[in-house]
């Protein structure tokens, strides 16, 4: 058993490393919020109070860490202060599980290979409810043997496990499933509204839909309507399963890729173009399926209560 360095023990880092502590390694983690810290003492992670200690022995290390510039910062460091990749063990290996841009995992790879790291960038798919089931999707990019070794290190924490590839192929798939997922989720509010206003029952026009050519992950999964789909945010007034806040992070760094390699991502745009609206109106921790409600021209959508 390992063991391993965690930083970042916020929705996602927390439940993630609990799993490794449940595995039998050894996790020492850390977070900047003491809230978080304490609540992942209670799930088996010992925490310390600095990224340097929660290193420091460690035959691996995680990050979990919110945006490109956290990553860059802890990883490879800023303004004179070291980063991890200072100051563990040369051929230590480093998975960031975090969604970061195209950019930040380049800069990463090329920092950790200068310093011989073993660098992989280890994004994964799934949400909080898969960080708690230990049944994420993990899409690994780096060298062969790194990610190799990364992929029965992230077993624990997984239901799938795909090495991709070289160096920000993991990151790379990351990117280009989000901004699917939130074009389809555009796609499914416009058919939703449309099904409604030509008179149908949202119930069975849902039923149709999953079966045919229109079904997709945000149909089944966050139908925006309230009453037909359990797991549907429009049934608790819209509160995040995914975050706008989030789902624009994602797809601002899609969208950046896209245009670093001349790609026309219009619909992608447009559906970014609607988080930010969302986000100008004061809803960035509301569900990214608010999106629906630009879809009526009154800015209203059955489910969604402003006031409550
Ligand atoms: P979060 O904000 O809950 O957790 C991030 C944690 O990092 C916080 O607890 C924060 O205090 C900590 N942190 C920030 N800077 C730090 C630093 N310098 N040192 C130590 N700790 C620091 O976010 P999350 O939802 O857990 O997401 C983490 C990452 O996983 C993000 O990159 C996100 O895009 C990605 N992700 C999230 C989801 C999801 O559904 N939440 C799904 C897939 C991927």
């Amino acid at each position: 058993m390992a063991v391993i360095g965690w930083i970042g023990l916020g929705h996602m880092g927390g439940p993630m490393a609990t799993h490794l502590a449940r595995a039998g390694h050894e996790v020492v983690g850390f977070d900047v919020d003491a809230r978080m810290a304490e609540q992942a003492r209670a799930g088996g992670i010992r925490t310390v109070t600095d990224a340097a200690t929660a290193v420091r022995d460690a035959d691996a290390v995680f990050t979990s860490l919110p945006r490109s510039e956290h990553s860059r910062q802890v990883l490879i460091g800023d303004a004179g202060q070291p980063g991890v990749f200072d100051r563990v063990r040369a051929g230590t290996l480093v998975l960031d599980t975090s969604t970061v841009d195209v950019e930040t995992s380049r800069a990463c790879h090329e920092a950790a290979a200068a310093r011989g790291i073993r660098f992989v960038d280890a994004p994964v798919s799934g949400g909080i409810a898969g960080a708690h089931a230990g049944t994420l999707t993990f899409m690994l990019g780096g060298e062969a043997d790194a990610t190799a070794e990364a992929a029965t290190l992230v077993d624990p924490m997984a239901g799938h496990v795909f090495t991709v590839g070289g160096p920000t192929s993991g990151i790379a798939a990351k990117l280009a499933n989000n901004l699917m997922l939130f074009i389809t989720l555009q796609a499914s509010s416009e058919g939703a509204r449309l099904a409604e206003a030509l008179g149908l029952d949202p119930a069975v026009f849902h039923d149709i839909a999953t079966v045919s050519s229109g079904d997709s992950w945000p149909l089944r999964t966050w139908y925006p309507v309230p009453g037909v789909v359990e797991t549907s945010p429009a049934n608790r007034n819209f509160d995040a399963t995914f975050t706008t806040g989030l789902a624009a992070k994602d797809l601002s760094y899609a969208l950046a890729a896209g245009d670093a390699a001349g790609l026309d991502l219009a619909a992608g745009r447009l559906a970014m173009e609607r988080f930010e609206r969302l986000i100008d109106e004061g809803y960035v921790d509301k569900d990214c399926s608010l999106v629906v409600k630009y879809v009526g021209l009154d800015g209203r959508t059955p489910g969604f209560d402003p006031a409550a």
